[in-house]
């Protein structure tokens, strides 16, 4: 009788037993659902990163604009009430120690 041989469809391992064909499936598939698990976990970070990148670039913008205005004029005045200024600006202007 001839001897059937089952091979992974993920990794091509062949195996002549089915239950060990089947086993390798599941053990392959996990192991793939990980590595994209790790791999979207991998690219929102750097995403977070790029975008914080760019705020900072844009806060550091924002401050030499203050201090060139600051500089020129002496003084820089804003209305800053509640209803005005999104709680996020309030966050940024938090971080510029307003
Ligand atoms: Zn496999």
């Amino acid at each position: 009788m001839e001897t059937k041989i089952y091979t992974c469809p993920i990794c091509g391992k062949e195996h002549e037993e089915l239950n060990a064909y089947a086993q390798c499936i599941l053990a392959c598939e996990a192991k793939r659902k990980k590595e994209e698990a790790e791999l979207k976990k991998a690219q929102l970070e750097l995403e977070q990163a790029m975008r914080k990148k760019s705020l900072d670039e844009a806060g550091e913008h924002y401050r030499k604009l203050l201090t060139e205005y600051i500089k020129d004029y002496g003084t820089y005045e804003v209305k800053r009430t509640a209803e005005e200024i999104p709680v996020a600006f309030g966050k940024l202007f938090d971080f510029f120690n307003w």
